[in-house]
């Protein structure tokens, strides 16, 4: 493994920080979930924790806050993190992380605490394996009757539609989606119980696990006017340090993409207190990064060679690719880095 190291930092500047991103910790998917690439096996995330505490520096993110230039950092210093309040972060993942002695980060959406309801990736995708993808085509025509809409695959409608409505409209859409997939929501999220409780959250903190803002309601921040920060980021910020007692400093991005990291966002969460922002775009943080602009690797794990590939390899390539094309318009046209939606 050391010599492997060498060869990875032959292609392109050493990480500063890595960090990583999780979401579902199961053995199963569900309907909830299919598709939508978001789930780690029990024993892929044991592995990786394994691989991590044997190679790499696991970091708080009270480590990072505190060198922000990441000079003083220790050696392959990593951040482990998990979006979306999954129920299976704190039944599989953080009884795990506690016994390899692994600090990390649970990005929350209060909206779906206690699992009053269903975030709107996972109303689509049940609807996508239940109904089938002419259901959300035909709640789609319910906004946008005029365009021809081009929804093909969960991927279309989270990367393509998603950011391309306003906030309205979502609603709007996934309103139809419930009526025309005939889904009673409430009752679906109360019997399949996909996210923590309150009660749960509340566990996570107290075993000094951090907890960030992940938005009020898991949108595209790019279809924020300012006079939403108050209800998405504000609000979940602020419920979250009443739930759990702890204060929120951090922010991830819901779907990782730095167009949602807008000028006006990123002085609003400065402005609110948050200290750290974290995208999922798997590109090597370089030596110096902005805290405000932190890039995650979300890893396939599945053995110990992808996931060196995917944390050591990749996302140097990525930071390579972009600073060579940078603004020239041949970002898609060199090697295919895709880092996938999630
Ligand atoms: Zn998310």
């Amino acid at each position: 493994m050391p010599g492997c190291f060498g060869v990875a930092r032959l292609l392109g500047p050493s990480y500063s920080l890595r960090c990583v991103v999780f979401h579902h910790i199961s053995a199963a998917e569900s309907p909830l979930t299919t598709g939508m690439n978001v789930s780690t096996t029990p024993g892929n995330f044991e592995a990786a924790l394994r691989f991590l505490t044997t190679y790499y520096s696991p970091v708080r993110l009270e480590d990072v806050l505190a060198e922000p230039d990441g000079r003083r950092l220790p050696p392959r210093a990593v951040l482990v993190t998990f979006d979306d309040a999954y129920a299976s972060v704190v039944e599989v993942a953080a009884p795990l992380c506690f016994k390899y002695g692994v600090p990390a980060v649970f990005f929350v959406t209060a909206a779906f605490l206690d699992n009053r309801g269903l975030a709107p990736d996972n109303l689509v995708c049940y609807v996508a394996n239940m109904r089938g993808m002419e259901t959300i085509k035909a709640a789609a025509r319910t906004v946008r009757p005029t365009e021809s809409l081009e929804l093909r695959s969960l991927s279309d409608v989270f990367g393509g539609f998603f950011p391309s409505i306003t906030l309205a409209e979502r609603e709007a859409f996934l309103e139809a989606l419930r009526r025309m997939g005939g889904i009673n929501e409430r009752r679906l999220a109360e019997e399949t119980g996909p996210y923590l409780t309150t009660k749960q959250l509340c566990a996570l903190a107290s075993f000094d696990f951090e907890i960030g803002n992940h938005t009020y309601s898991h949108v595209h921040c790019r279809t924020l006017s300012p006079g939403d920060f108050g209800p998405q980021i504000d609000r979940n910020k602020a419920e979250l340090e009443a739930r759990s007692g702890k204060k929120v400093r951090s922010f991830s991005q819901p779907y990782g993409s730095a167009k949602d990291l807008t000028p006006e966002l990123a002085e609003h969460l400065k402005k609110s207190g948050h200290e750290a922002v974290f995208l999922s775009e798997s590109v090597a943080n370089r030596r110096g990064a902005d805290p405000f602009h932190l890039d995650r690797v979300n890893p396939r794990v599945d053995d110990d060679g992808t996931f060196f590939l995917d944390l050591e390899v990749l996302p140097r390539l990525r930071a390579g690719r972009n600073r060579l094309f940078r603004g020239s318009g041949l970002m898609r046209t060199g090697l295919n880095l895709s880092s996938g939606v999630n």
